[in-house]
């Protein structure tokens, strides 16, 4: 039996005094909450703050980290440092970053080992694009996502990590993934996996993200395959946030 993991992605979002109050309702709500794993992942400049009251039943995690160990990179952050600051927890392929910030597979490949190299769990987000979905090749383009990473990391690796299934078409679009459109992909992904490994395969937490909210998260975590959510608006609200935790439970 799989424990649930909902992890919050606040993006380019918060401010000392936000993150105070957010943190202090989500770590009062978090309380009365037992069967499910929950993590934030505010940016990178917040990570000390959060960390300093995010109490011990909430996991810190980051939105990214640096391809390289240190050394000239201006503007970039190792997963060294992230742990240092104590993270647990990183997102590695947003689709904002790979369409934004022009991550390829092998770019996203290369920050999966790096944060495996450095104690922290990657939460690896894979997903196609609507064109894609209409076109018919989803589970094409997820299969080329998982093994861009399979090739360069190996399947023992993702014992140590997370997959988060996010088709982005769904992201921050008000528009989800029916319950079954996901759980095809999450099963798609667990049999994928199942070629290399069939216990890492059954044991690895698949979350759910685009547009997750109070009134859809229940339908969608009683899929048998999706454990869980990477939520991003609904994160910044602690009343929708506890929400959906709740519904993962
Ligand atoms: C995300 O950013 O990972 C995400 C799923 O966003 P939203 O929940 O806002 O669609």
């Amino acid at each position: 039996m799989r424990q649930a993991l909902v992890a919050g992605n606040w993006k380019m979002h918060g401010g000392l005094k936000a993150n105070a109050v957010l943190m202090q309702e989500l770590v009062d709500g978090v309380a009365a909450l037992d069967r499910v794993d929950v993590s934030v992942c505010p940016p990178f400049v917040y990570v000390p703050q959060v960390s300093q009251c995010s109490g011990d039943k909430i996991a810190l995690g980051a939105q990214n980290l640096a391809t390289e160990v240190s050394g000239a990179f201006t503007g970039e952050v190792s997963g060294e440092m992230l742990k240092e600051l104590g993270c647990a927890y990183v997102i590695v392929g947003h689709s904002e970053r790979r369409t934004l910030y022009g991550e390829d597979d092998d770019c996203v490949a290369v920050k999966f080992a790096r944060a495996l190299d450095a104690g922290l769990k990657p939460i690896l987000c894979v997903g196609e694009s609507l064109e894609q979905r209409e076109s018919g090749v989803t589970e094409a383009v997820i299969s080329q996502q998982l093994d861009a990473v399979l090739e360069r990391s190996d399947i023992s690796a993702f014992a140590q990590a997370v997959i988060a299934y996010e088709p982005v078409w769904a992201i921050g679009t008000g528009r989800t993934a029916s319950p079954e459109q996901a759980q095809a992909v999450h099963a798609h992904i667990r049999q994928r996996l199942a070629k290399h490994d069939a216990k890492i395969a059954a044991q690895i937490q698949i979350l759910y993200g685009g547009s997750v909210k109070p009134d859809n998260a229940a339908e969608l975590f009683q899929q048998a395959d999706i454990d869980g959510g990477l939520i991003g608006g609904a994160s910044l609200k602690a009343a929708d946030f506890l929400a959906i935790c709740r519904a993962a439970q």
